[in-house]
């Protein structure tokens, strides 16, 4: 019983440790680093990129843009009037 006990809190050291150790290497591994850094810098670049209204020219961020036929819009006030 208590050999068992003693095999069981082993194995759970164990585990412990090596979980440890592989999450203390995966920051800090050069290519998970440089992999996360260009996703986020991508998603920055995706999130800022500036549109201009096909019907007023008004600058804004294409997340924000409201699209038809492949061009930007500012509101649906000028989705409905259309390109200029
Ligand atoms: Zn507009």
């Amino acid at each position: 019983m208590t050999r068992a006990l003693i095999l069981g809190i082993a194995i759970f050291v164990l585990i412990w440790l090596v979980r440890r150790s592989f999450a203390a290497r995966r920051p800090g591994a050069p290519d998970a680093d440089a992999k996360g850094e260009s996703a986020a810098k991508e998603r920055a670049s995706i999130e800022s990129e500036l549109v201009a209204c096909a019907h007023c020219g008004v600058l804004l961020p294409r997340s924000e843009a409201l699209e038809a036929e492949g061009r930007p819009y500012c509101s649906r006030e000028h989705l409905r009037l259309g390109a200029r």
